[in-house]
């Protein structure tokens, strides 16, 4: 495959998982009329989903997934040691995800309530960044299969990618969605990062907030007008906290 006249490198690309559902990792498999080309770009050298290969001779690693056991730490940072860009894909790998509620309990009484007379290792749940340094974070929950392929492309070329600034009511409003706040529900569209094309506002459910903070959220604001519209402090703070995105700045 030539790209302007350049035959792009074919970076060696590994996508390995954590604490997780793989669901990210499920969305690079599943869009069947791009995976060709997708594949194309690459040299999948360790991707147990789409290959059967596992070599450890690999460039770029998605990382998918937060850590919660002390063997996902030390295997995080063979990967940084090995990988020339470590990517964290995925709302579990860049903020904790749907995990990190763990966090709000005691370990003993989550590992009883989970596992009940047959405890597990299992540690506080954190971010892959909270573990070793990362070169660039994908954020959402599953992430957006067209964006990650946008990334790609700019990997492969070795051109910076620039997410969008601004929040996911932008892309909401493209798409001529009624509010939720006017049909009386709770939305984190105002300060949540775009780039998803906002689906949950248009099936009927408000944003959660997967995607974390847009470039320049008002909280303040955001909080207010959310208080002034019925919603109690901790309908606010639980929404807030669902996906890890809004750590330090949950009311
Ligand atoms: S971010 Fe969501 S879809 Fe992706 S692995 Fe985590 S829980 Fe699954
Ligand atoms: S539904 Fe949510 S994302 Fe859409 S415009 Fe309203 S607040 Fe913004
Ligand atoms: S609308 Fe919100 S919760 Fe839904 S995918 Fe986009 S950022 Fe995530």
């Amino acid at each position: 495959m030539r790209y302007l006249g350049i035959e792009p490198k074919r970076p060696k690309i590994a996508v390995v998982d954590f604490t997780c559902c793989e669901g990210c990792e499920l969305q690079l498999a599943n869009k069947e009329e791009t995976l060709g080309p997708f594949l194309g770009a690459l040299q999948v050298v360790n991707f147990r989903e789409v290959s059967s290969e596992k070599r450890e001779d690999y460039e770029i690693a998605l990382i998918e997934g937060a850590v919660s056991r002390a063997d996902e730490t030390d295997r995080l940072r063979r990967i940084r040691k090995q990988a020339k860009v470590v990517v964290a894909f995925g709302s579990c790998a860049c903020y904790g995800g749907v995990h990190r509620m763990k966090n709000a309990y005691s370990l003993a009484a989550a590992n009883r309530e989970v596992y009940g007379d047959k405890p597990k290792d299992t540690d506080l749940v954190r971010p892959v960044k909270e573990i070793i340094p990362v070169d660039l974070e994908i954020p959402g929950c599953p992430v957006n299969k067209e964006e990650v392929e946008r990334i790609v492309q700019h990997l492969v070329m070795e051109v910076p990618y620039n997410f969008p600034v601004y929040p996911v009511c932008v892309e909401c409003k493209q798409r001529f969605t009624v509010c939720r706040y006017d049909l009386g529900e709770l939305c984190l569209g105002p300060i949540t990062r775009a780039g998803c094309g906002a689906p949950c506002p248009a099936g009927g459910l408000g944003c959660w907030g997967c995607r974390g903070p847009d470039a320049d959220p008002n909280y303040e604001e955001f909080i207010a007008s959310a208080k002034k519209r019925g919603f109690g402090e901790r309908e606010i703070k639980e929404r807030m906290s669902f996906f890890g995105g809004f750590e330090g700045v949950v009311p």
